[in-house]
């Protein structure tokens, strides 16, 4: 293989640059994003870049002895706008493209928008970031569509500034198809605690300079609307490529798609029927993809940790597993209504899932036997 190229430059992306050098390969590797900024780390957009406290330097995913090191080929603030797998060849936005071997996909996705909403901020990028921090001033009233993890902690840093937030929600309670009721209960305990409204079983129309319309007609009244409503898969660009494409790149369980010179890695990445949007998976893929994608087959399977983190006000979130609706869920340490516990979901008999709020070392105690089968 003389050429790969990587498309997406963020966590996934250069996660599978450095494996390609890890496992050996000394050939060409083209990074291309069309973001303009050189590969950065996205979970401080909603803490402490938003609020202020760390610069975009501390948010590079590479330094200058990587970037020595690694010797790639960048093309940044460039898309790739389609796929040729017969030709071997990417396809770009300016027009040029890129001959390669062997292709690594990680292309992630976009905020997903909500119709009457075109004038809120989204929160997937530095610069989306960027702007919603200027917009953050003393005294404005902040209302955020979407009690998710973003939308969550993003209420936590506008607190931390002093501002009035509201959260609406259309579940009943936060989170809960993840969590289940009695932790979504939990992450509804601390929005109350840090003085934010949140407002669930919501159903939003639109918003205009007033404010949120609500569908029963009421207005919640804000200056910055901010929606966290998901992402969106970017694979519109493989249209015509021949790949299986739908909610994500569809990949077997070594994240290979049906072309064996072709992988998919990090939120992009659909494998054993679901997408993972989390850091820790899009970090841990890389080696199985290369190592595939090196092989020219699926030599090795990928095995999810379901790992999440999220820091919601004076708390730290951590979730591993894959709990389902339905497993029995046990506090092993502390209480729902106590600042730090350690639940586990069990199903016949095996724990199947982890969850504590503050306690970081029973959390990485109990999840270390969690792994699961690999997903095919
Ligand atoms: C605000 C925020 C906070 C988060 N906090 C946490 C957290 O606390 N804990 C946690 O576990 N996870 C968190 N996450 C999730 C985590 O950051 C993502 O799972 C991770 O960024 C996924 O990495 P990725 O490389 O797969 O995709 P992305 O980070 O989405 O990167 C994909 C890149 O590809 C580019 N791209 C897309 N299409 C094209 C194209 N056609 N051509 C070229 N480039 C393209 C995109 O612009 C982007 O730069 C957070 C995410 C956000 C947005």
């Amino acid at each position: 293989m003389k050429r790969v190229a990587v498309v997406g430059a963020s966590l996934a992306g250069v996660r599978a640059a450095q494996e390609l050098r890890a496992q050996g390969y000394d050939g060409g590797v083209v990074l291309i994003g069309d973001e303009p900024h050189l590969p950065y780390d996205r979970p401080p957009l909603s803490k402490a870049f938003l609020a202020g406290t760390a610069s975009a330097a501390s948010l590079e995913l590479l330094d200058a002895g990587d970037l020595a090191s690694l010797a790639l080929d960048f093309r940044l603030g460039v898309r790739a706008t389609a796929l040729e797998p017969a030709a071997r060849r990417v396809l770009l936005s300016d027009g040029g493209s890129v001959h390669a071997d062997g292709v690594i996909i990680a292309t992630g996705g976009r905020a997903r928008t909500l119709p009457g909403f075109e004038d809120a901020y989204p929160l997937r990028t530095i610069d989306d970031a960027l702007a919603l921090r200027a917009a953050l001033v003393p005294g404005v009233r902040v209302v955020i569509v979407g009690a998710g993890f973003i939308g969550a902690e993003v209420a936590s840093t506008c607190r931390s500034l002093g501002l009035d937030v509201v959260v609406l929600e259309a579940l009943p309670a936060p989170l809960a198809p993840v969590l289940g009721p009695e932790l979504a209960a939990v992450c509804a305990r601390l929005h109350a605690e840090h003085g934010t409204d949140l407002r669930c079983g919501v159903r939003v129309e639109g918003m205009s300079a007033a404010g949120v319309h609500l569908a029963d007609g009421s207005l919640v009244p804000a200056d910055v609307v901010v929606t966290g409503v998901g992402m969106t898969p970017a694979t519109e660009w493989l249209a015509g490529s021949g790949l299986k494409v739908g909610n994500g790149v569809c990949v077997d369980a070594g994240l290979v798609t049906e072309l064996p010179s072709v992988v998919a890695v990090g939120d992009v990445a659909r494998y054993g029927g679901r997408r993972h949007e989390h850091w820790t998976n899009a970090s841990e893929q890389a080696p199985v993809a290369v190592a595939n994608l090196l092989a020219g087959r699926t030599s090795r399977t990928y095995t999810p940790s379901g790992y999440v983190w999220s820091d919601q006000y004076s708390g730290t979130l951590q979730l591993a597993g894959h709990p389902r609706p339905g497993d029995a869920l046990t506090f092993v340490d502390g209480d729902p209504s106590s600042s730090s516990f350690v639940a586990v979901w069990e199903r016949d008999g095996s724990t199947v899932g982890v969850f504590a709020l503050n306690n970081a070392k029973l959390f990485n105690r109990l999840r270390r036997p969690l792994r699961l089968p690999a997903a095919v």
